[in-house]
């Protein structure tokens, strides 16, 4: 079964001391390919190293809500200047955190429309965080992608960690977003959002560990959570869609490919 981590926090101090051992392990359970968002400047420089350091390893670059309460425009001219990297293929993760109030909201409007207008500019797609924030969220995007290049319109980016109704979900598929999803799809009480998971066209999912967090079942509550454990969130989604596993692996990683633009390896 060959797949994609379309999110993993590669970067994060949790996997300094097995960085590579987990990459290692990850390509042995045929997850060759892993995407490291960025979080905040230092932390979009340190994915871009990454994608430097290990060949199947792609960057995103762009400011979490929780981190913008100082943004401003050079963070955006850095974030530009990051994002010529061949090895960046989308912008993110960005979006509304209403949960956490590490920043005014007025800040966190600023900092993500500010954003999606550099993804639009650069033709990358984006990586959506939402958290409570699901209407103002899809407003913005709504607003958004009527004003994307053609060769975006079709693939303007994900809503990461899907954990939202299935309103959310429908207004988010109507404007061509994919959704990602993490181990909370295979937790015991996730029945909710195993009923949007099964609901969403094959060709708009992605999976995800968002790791170091969100450990799935039945490894949940092992620190970290890694790419290699993005096998059994495919399982699962997998099932909710009576799919055999590699045939639903294989869509889910061409979905990746297509949305990310990543090459298609040789193998
Ligand atoms: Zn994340």
């Amino acid at each position: 079964m060959r797949l994609i981590d379309t999110h993993c926090h590669l970067d994060f101090d949790a996997y300094d001391a097995v960085r590579d051992s987990i990459v290692r392990e990850a390509a042995e359970a045929g997850v060759t390919r892993i995407i490291n968002p960025g979080t905040d400047l230092a932390r979009s420089r340190a994915a871009v190293g990454l994608a430097d350091a290990y060949p199947g390893v792609y960057a995103a670059v762009g400011i979490h809500p929780n981190s913008t309460a100082d943004f401003d425009e050079p963070m955006l001219d850095a974030l530009r200047e990051m994002a010529a990297h061949p090895k960046v293929i989308a912008i993110g993760e960005i979006g509304l955190d209403y949960y956490r109030d590490n920043s005014p909201r007025a800040q966190q409007w600023r900092a993500f429309e500010a954003q999606l207008a550099l993804a639009a500019d650069l033709g990358l797609p984006v990586i959506i965080h939402n958290r409570e924030a699901s209407d103002d969220v899809l407003d913005i995007l709504a607003a958004w992608t009527p004003t994307l290049p053609g060769a975006l319109r079709d693939r303007p980016g994900v809503l990461h960690s899907f954990s939202a109704p299935q309103s959310a979900a429908e207004r988010g598929l109507a404007i061509g977003f994919y959704l990602g999803f993490t181990g909370p799809v295979t937790f015991k009480k996730a029945d909710d959002l195993r009923r949007i998971a099964a609901r969403v066209p094959l060709d708009r999912v992605l999976v995800e560990t968002d790791g170091p967090f969100l450990t799935p079942e039945p490894r949940r509550g092992r620190w970290p959570n890694k790419p290699a454990y993005v096998r059994y969130i495919a399982e699962r989604v997998a099932a909710l869609h009576t799919l055999p596993d590699d045939a639903f692996a294989a869509q889910t990683t061409a979905n990746a490919e297509r949305l990310f633009a990543l090459p298609t390896p040789a193998d």
